[in-house]
């Protein structure tokens, strides 16, 4: 079954409304020229819904980086399914390193929010990844499967691989410009999506999108790219950049 690539903008915590703008109208260009790939853009919620207008009835997929499971509620500086499909919004990050490392996000809190996704019809792009001390210390696969099973388990028996992606970075290789080998990178994604073959069976590891995350940049896409359970990019600092970007779509096309 051949999976459709896709490569993605993380923005973090960067551009204004009007920065915004500016990227997703020399953006939309060239993901319509962006043959067979998924371009999605990940911004901040104070952005987002500009850049969803805008790319209504564009090959652009509108994303934001966080969302929270309940859909209204006293949940003090959270957002909700709901108010994103009112954006426009049509995926979300789930589980970024940095908010489980930085703001204390569970594997609990992270499978609720990539079931709820699903559930609202929000394409879940879940991050799954291992510290430095972790892969030297031979954790890599502990760490990284307990993640995905914890993921998997939350899911409907009727969600389907196309439902769902997931993201595999290695929390050393993010913004540090120390990429994985392709090898490596091959290595943990391949292993992932024998899991999801054991957990899920063979339709949904084969419909399955896997990404690979950290330190992507134009010179090392295309071998990363190449590999065979590699089926795109989430990609940071290299996405903020709109010229950088679309040689990444290239790299994925
Ligand atoms: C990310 O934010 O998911 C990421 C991979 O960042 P960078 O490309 O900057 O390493």
């Amino acid at each position: 079954m051949a999976r459709r690539p896709m490569m993605a903008a993380n923005w973090k915590m960067n551009k204004t409304v009007r920065e915004a703008q500016d990227y997703t109208a020399a953006l939309i260009p060239r993901a319509a020229d962006a043959e067979g790939v998924d371009v999605a853009v990940f911004a901040p919620f104070t952005c987002a819904g500009e850049v969803a207008r805008m790319a209504e009835d564009s090959a652009v997929i509108p994303g934001v980086q966080n969302f929270f499971y309940e859909d209204s509620g006293a949940f003090t500086g959270e957002v909700s399914a709901p108010m994103l499909l009112d954006l426009g919004i049509q995926a979300v990050i789930v589980g970024h390193s940095e908010r489980r490392e930085i703001f204390g996000e569970s594997d609990e809190m992270v499978a609720r929010k990539a079931a709820k996704a699903v559930s609202s019809g929000l394409l879940p792009v879940v991050c799954v990844g291992e510290t430095k001390e972790e892969r030297d210390a031979g954790n890599m696969w502990e760490k990284v499967s307990g993640q995905v099973c914890r993921v998997v388990e939350e899911l409907d028996d009727s969600v389907g691989g196309e439902d769902i992606v997931f993201a595999y970075e290695p929390i050393w290789a993010i913004g540090t410009g120390d990429t994985a080998t392709p090898e490596d990178a091959q290595d943990a994604i391949g292993k992932i999506r024998g899991l999801l073959r054991e957990l899920r069976g063979e339709e949904f590891a084969e419909s399955v999108r896997i990404l690979y995350g950290g330190s992507i940049k134009p010179e090392n896409a295309a071998e990363i790219m190449a590999q065979e359970d590699i089926d795109g990019g989430l990609v940071g600092g290299a996405s903020l950049d709109v010229g950088s970007f679309a040689e990444l779509i290239k790299a994925a096309s």
